[in-house]
């Protein structure tokens, strides 16, 4: 992904400076709108529609890895994208961030050397054709985090906002709860297992491994969840345009001690943190459908022991 964009970033940096030397920019510029420079993308001959979205993919391209041949993997894909748009709109009130001027948004399938990408905020979403087509069972979660990527830039994120580095804690780490908030399993089991194994690995460089942070946040991990809090905490980013002092006022407000709420936390990564869950945080299945949840008790359970 990024070594094709840096070599089309470089072509058409070559072919601008070639072109004001011709005179030919006009023509360049043109090319790069229509992302025959800027893209490896392929042409999509094939299209699907549902309420919210508009699905499109290939299967004459040259490149094999592009090519889906079964279109119910793309009905398929449709209806979990519906699922998790109905899932945020019910809890958020409000609609994931589509490019202005589109009623509907793109999903694009093709051999991108990844499960998917949000990126830009106006861009399609992309799901990666290899994995899509190889590994079933990541579809569900995967079409949930990017759709969440979406729903974070529909709060100014990349828009009106930039969060300050290191960040993925939150976008990453919010995406990943999403998966289990919407479907109960996510595409790869160091996201929940990670922060359990490595009790000592600061949560602000966890990344997408910063997941069960954000179900302790929820109180995911109690009988009763309260994923209000990540409304008003995504309402307190929009407002603030800061994701650390949005968390912090957040917590302050519901849990009193920011101190507290943060050394709670650290304590139940070493000891109990799964007991008396709900769903669908009770479980979480990782990709080959192990349930991961066990798995952190047992290890816990292990330490406990010891
Ligand atoms: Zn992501």
């Amino acid at each position: 992904m990024k070594s094709h964009r840096l070599r089309a970033a470089i072509l058409l940096l070559v072919a601008i400076n070639m072109a004001a030397l011709t005179g030919l920019l006009p023509v360049v510029v043109v090319l790069a709108r229509d992302g025959t420079v800027d893209s490896d993308m392929p042409f999509f001959e094939n299209r699907y529609e549902t309420d919210h979205f508009v699905l499109k993919w290939t299967n004459k391209s040259k490149r094999s890895g592009d090519n889906i041949s079964d279109p119910q993997i793309i009905k398929d894909s449709a209806e979990y994208l519906e699922t998790a748009w109905g899932k945020y709109t019910e809890l958020f009130g409000r609609p994931p961030h589509t490019a202005p001027g589109k009623d509907k948004m793109e999903v694009v399938f093709w051999d991108n050397d990844c499960y998917g990408v949000s990126d830009p905020p106006d861009g399609p979403i992309q799901f990666g054709s290899v994995a899509w087509v190889n590994n079933p069972t990541i579809r569900k979660p995967t079409s949930a985090h990017e759709l969440f990527h979406k729903l974070q830039y529909a709060y100014g994120y990349r828009i009106r906002w930039n969060p300050k580095t290191p960040y993925r804690w939150f976008t990453e780490g919010t995406a990943a709860w999403s998966e289990a908030f919407v479907w109960g399993r996510v595409s790869l089991d160091c996201k929940v297992c990670t922060l359990f194994k490595d009790t000592s690995m600061d949560l602000y460089e966890a990344d997408y491994t910063a997941m069960p942070f954000w179900v302790y946040f929820v109180q995911g991990n109690k009988e009763n969840p309260n994923n209000q809090l990540m409304v008003k905490f995504f309402e307190k980013c929009e407002q603030l345009h800061d994701e650390r002092l949005a968390l912090n006022e957040v917590i302050k407000e519901t849990y009193g001690s920011v101190d507290g709420f943060f050394k709670g936390f650290a304590k139940e990564r070493k000891s109990g943190f799964w007991n008396n869950a709900c769903v669908p945080y009770k479980c979480i299945l990782g990709p080959g459908g192990q349930d991961l949840v066990e798995e952190v008790k047992a290890l816990q359970g292990r330490w406990n022991r010891n």
